[in-house]
């Protein structure tokens, strides 16, 4: 089965936005495998967004999510990376159709909520990232 790393953003912790957001991986039909709270070290959130580097929003994004704290996941499903990227919405929440986490709940693309693997490669390399073996059911 396919795994998916999902991230709710420090914005989406701190508006309460937790419980939402997990109902809505739920009723689509997913199972959570593994969860939980932390303020993320800016070496973790490097590594995570290494292939944004040399983006000019790098310093300020780390910065921003190190902040903490966020929740970080795992969820288990058929498609659970592609139908992930469409519950969550585009970057940009002014892209984002009314029906999905960023389009309903998001403003601006810094505070975009949450964060969710763009490929089965990276939510592999997302979950090796974040979690160790044991902490996944
Ligand atoms: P994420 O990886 O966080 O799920 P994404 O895959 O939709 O988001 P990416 O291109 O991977 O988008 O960008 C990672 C994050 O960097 C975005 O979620 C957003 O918070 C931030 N970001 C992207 N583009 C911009 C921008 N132009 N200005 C400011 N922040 C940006
Ligand atoms: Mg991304």
């Amino acid at each position: 089965t396919i795994e998916n790393f999902i991230m709710i953003k420090p914005d989406g912790v701190q508006r309460g936005l937790c419980g939402v957001i997990i109902k809505r991986f739920e009723r689509k039909g997913y199972k959570l495998i593994g969860l939980k709270m932390l303020n993320p070290t800016e070496e973790i959130l490097k590594e995570h967004y290494k292939d944004l580097a040399d983006k000019p929003f790098f310093k300020k994004l780390v910065n921003y999510i190190s902040q903490g704290p966020v929740i970080a996941m795992v969820w288990e499903g058929v498609d659970i990376v592609k139908q992930g990227r469409r519950i969550i919405g585009e970057t940009n929440p002014l892209d984002s159709a009314v029906g999905t986490i960023r389009g309903d709940f998001g403003l601006e693309v810094g505070r975009n909520i949450i964060h969710g693997s763009d490929s089965v490669a990276s939510a592999n390399r997302e979950i090796n990232l974040w979690f160790k073996a044991d902490e996944l059911i």
